[in-house]
C-alpha cells in the first residue's frame, strides 16, 4: 500500500471520483454522451439465453435506447445539448444499451470511427459482457486504445456464480476473470459494473465480490443498488414478495464496504443507476443522486476510513494493465490541481 499513501482525492472526497480522473487526464471537464448503436445481447438473442438478466429492460436504463438516428447524429445531438447546458467542449461517446462489442470488427470500427469523427470527442466507453470479447475484438480494441481514450465496461454484478444463476446473467465469474486478464495490458481502461442488494446476497458476499475484483487490475467501478423496473422478470418476483430491496442506509453502508476494499486508484464512475421515465417500480428513495453520494462520503468519514483502507492486493505489480499505471500516475498529480 506504499503508493496509495500518495493519493489525494479532489474536494476532500474519501474516494476517487471519475470527474477528478477526467480532469487530471484532459485538463477540463469531460462529458459522457450516450449512444445506442443498435446492438443486441447474447443473453437475449438466444445465443446464451432469450430472457436476459432478470432486471434488464434496456430502454429504462439508457436515454439513447431505441434511437433511430445514426451514431454520428446521436453524438452531435447529445453534444449540442451538453454544450448548451454545461458549456462542455470535450466528450466521451458512451455506447451503452445492450452488448457493444457483440459484432464483427469491421462493424465496430465503422461505428467507432463515426463517433470519433465528431469534433470534441476525445474517447469512447463501451458497455459489454465478459463473453463478448473474442481475441480478434480485443486485438482491434487494443489498436483503438492506441488512438483514443478507451474504456471497456464489463457487466459483472456479483462474483458469486449462484447469484449469477439467479439473475440469469448467462456467464460465470471465471469467464469475467478470463475477460479481464485478456483485456489487461492493452492500454484499455477496464470498468466493472456491480449491483448491491441482489437476491440472496449477504453483506459478506458483497464484501467478497469487492475483494475479488480488487485483485484483478481494474481501473474503474460503477455501483448501483438493485432496483425494479416495469416489464422485467424481477418485477414479477417483487410483486410476488420474493425479494427484499435495500433501504438507502443499507446501500450506503454496503457502498462504503466496497470502497474500503477497492484499490485506492480505482476510479468510481457511478454510485446510483439511472431509470428513465416512469418505469421505476421500487425502491423509490426520496434522496437524489447527490445526497446518496454525500451519505456515502459521510459514512466513510464516520468510520474514519477512505477508499482502499482495507485493500489487500498488489501495489500496481508488474503485468498490471498499462491503463492502471496511467491512472496511478495521474492520481499522484491530484495535489497540483
Ligand atoms: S447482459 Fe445487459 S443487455 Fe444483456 S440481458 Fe443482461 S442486462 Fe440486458
Amino acid at each position: 500500500m506504499g503508493q496509495s499513501a500518495e493519493l489525494r482525492y479532489a474536494g476532500g472526497r474519501r474516494f476517487y471520483p471519475y470527474s477528478q480522473f477526467l480532469k487530471e487526464r484532459f485538463g477540463c471537464k469531460v462529458y459522457k454522451l450516450t449512444v445506442d448503436a443498435g446492438f443486441t445481447c447474447p443473453n437475449r438473442d438466444g445465443t446464451k439465453g432469450a430472457g436476459g438478466c432478470i432486471y434488464c429492460e434496456n430502454s429504462s436504463f439508457s436515454p439513447a435506447a431505441g434511437s433511430r438516428l445514426s451514431v454520428r447524429e446521436q453524438v452531435e445531438k447529445e453534444k449540442r445539448l451538453a454544450e448548451a447546458r454545461y458549456g462542455a467542449s470535450r466528450f466521451i461517446a458512451y455506447f451503452q444499451p445492450f452488448s457493444n462489442t457483440y459484432a464483427p470488427v469491421g462493424k465496430l470500427r465503422a461505428l467507432h470511427d463515426e463517433a470519433l469523427s465528431v469534433d470534441g470527442v476525445v474517447g469512447l466507453s463501451l458497455g459489454t459482457r465478459p463473453d463478448c470479447v473474442p481475441p480478434e475484438v480485443l486485438d482491434y480494441l487494443q489498436e483503438l486504445a492506441g488512438r483514443t481514450h478507451l474504456w471497456v465496461e464489463y457487466g459483472l454484478q456479483s462474483s458469486h456464480d449462484r447469484t449469477l444463476e439467479v439473475i440469469n446473467r448467462g456467464h460465470t465469474f471465471a469467464e469475467f476473470e478470463d475477460a479481464v486478464l485478456r483485456t489487461r495490458g492493452r492500454g484499455i481502461f477496464i470498468c466493472v459494473h456491480l449491483i448491491l442488494g441482489l437476491p440472496g446476497e449477504t453483506r459478506e458476499m458483497i464484501q467478497a465480490t469487492a475483494s475479488r475484483i480488487a485483485k484483478l487490475g481494474i481501473d474503474g467501478v460503477k455501483l448501483h443498488h438493485l432496483h425494479v423496473v416495469r416489464d422485467t422478470a424481477l418485477a414479477g418476483m417483487y410483486d410476488r414478495g420474493e425479494i427484499r430491496l435495500l433501504e438507502l442506509d443499507e446501500y450506503v453502508r454496503l457502498s462504503a464496504d466496497v470502497l474500503e476494499r477497492l484499490p485506492p486508484w480505482t476510479v468510481l464512475q457511478r454510485f446510483v443507476g439511472d431509470v428513465q421515465g416512469d418505469s421505476l417500480v421500487a425502491p423509490k428513495w426520496n434522496e437524489g443522486k447527490l445526497r446518496v453520494l454525500e451519505a456515502i462520503q459521510e459514512e466513510l468519514e464516520r468510520r474514519g476510513v477512505r477508499q482502499g483502507s482495507r485493500y489487500v492486493g498488489p501495489d500496481v505489480p508488474p503485468g498490471w494493465a498499462d491503463a492502471s499505471r496511467k491512472v496511478l500516475a495521474a492520481a499522484r498529480q491530484a495535489d497540483r490541481l
